[in-house]
């Protein structure tokens, strides 16, 4: 195990870390505990300090960042601040490879990629589904899409930041996952927190709720994974449970919030779309069939 002031390992890979608040820090910490030679660049230099005293070498300017390593990480506020950091080193990018953790679009992404292929360098783009505090832990994952070739070069230096997952060639598909996946999240949070909610007016501690709800947790994850296949051909069969089974029952949360002043939106929004799924025709069919209402929200379908 390097220590905090340890020389890099002979074979570890060079990086650059461009953009050092909470998450680029994390980055370049990770990598100097791996032992791997590592350059780094912040507009506010001060932030540089700690991890220079750790061994990591602070580039005066942008362009000296991105040429002391094939490789950079750049990981700054926003797409914006980004622009703003490599748009007058176009020049000096020519056979870099750029792996862009901000978060953003998948049309910036691909707007990205495509500027930085024209200036002659590799790009890959990034999701990080963790917080600083789990960058290094092999078990949270990093998606990454775009050149596979700069993936499979570097697969082994992105390993070091967490499980390196490739989604495609398709520049913009890992931002895609990025924000598909926090929705996923922030629906089952703010799902365990209205019951914590519910339960917690009748007495019972979220610690006791909890551990059943995560438990529940499994039995749905399975019920997506046998959805899937529904959602993939468009066919639905209701043969587990329908989706008129589901509006009957969706109205005792309605009645179980209402009678104890817990907040009803989130039930009759959920509500509100196994009712449209209904009058698409889909009463009889499985809950995977409310995609079809989701889906074609933005081609003049009702949203409300
Ligand atoms: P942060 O602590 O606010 O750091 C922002 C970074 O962007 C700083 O290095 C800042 O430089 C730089 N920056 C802002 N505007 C700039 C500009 N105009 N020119 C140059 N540099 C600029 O944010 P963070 O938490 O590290 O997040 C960074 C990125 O990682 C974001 O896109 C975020 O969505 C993504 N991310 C974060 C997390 C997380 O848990 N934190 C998880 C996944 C993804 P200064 O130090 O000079 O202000």
């Amino acid at each position: 195990m390097p220590t905090p002031h340890s020389p890099s390992v002979e074979g570890r890979r060079a990086v650059t870390v461009i953009g050092l608040g909470s998450m680029g820090s994390a980055l370049a910490s990770a990598l100097l505990d791996r032992g791997h030679p590592v350059t780094v660049w912040n507009r506010t230099p001060e932030k540089a300090q700690a991890l220079v005293g750790r061994g990591a070498r602070l580039a005066a300017t942008p362009e000296q960042a991105v040429t002391a390593s094939e490789l950079t990480l750049t990981c700054v506020f926003d797409d914006d601040a980004l622009r703003k950091v490599l748009t007058p080193i176009a020049g000096a990018l020519a056979g870099r490879v750029v792996v862009n953790v901000t978060s953003g679009s998948a049309e910036q992404a691909r707007d990205l990629d495509a500027w930085l292929r024209s200036h002659g360098a590799e790009h890959l783009d990034g999701g990080i589904m963790t917080t600083p505090p789990g960058v290094g832990d092999p078990s949270m994952m990093f998606l990454y899409s775009g050149s596979r070739p700069a993936f499979e070069a570097h697969r082994d230096t992105l390993q070091v930041l967490g499980d390196a997952r490739y989604l495609g060639t398709d520049p913009g598909l890992a931002s895609l996952y990025d924000v598909a996946l926090l929705g996923l999240m922030w629906s089952t949070l703010t799902g365990w927190l209205h019951g914590s909610a519910l339960v917690g007016a009748d007495g019972v501690a979220a610690a006791d709720f909890t551990p059943v709800a995560v438990r529940w947790l499994t039995a749905v994850a399975g019920f997506m994974t046998t959805y899937a296949g529904q959602v993939d051909a468009g066919r639905y069969p209701g043969d587990d449970a329908t989706v008129d089974v589901q509006i009957a029952t969706v109205q005792h949360l309605v009645h179980a919030a209402e009678a104890r002043g817990v907040d009803t939106a989130l039930p009759r929004l959920l509500e509100s779309a196994m009712r449209r799924a209904a009058a698409a025709g889909h009463g009889s069919d499985s809950y995977a069939s409310v995609v079809e209402v989701l889906r074609d929200a933005g081609r003049g379908g009702d949203s409300a």
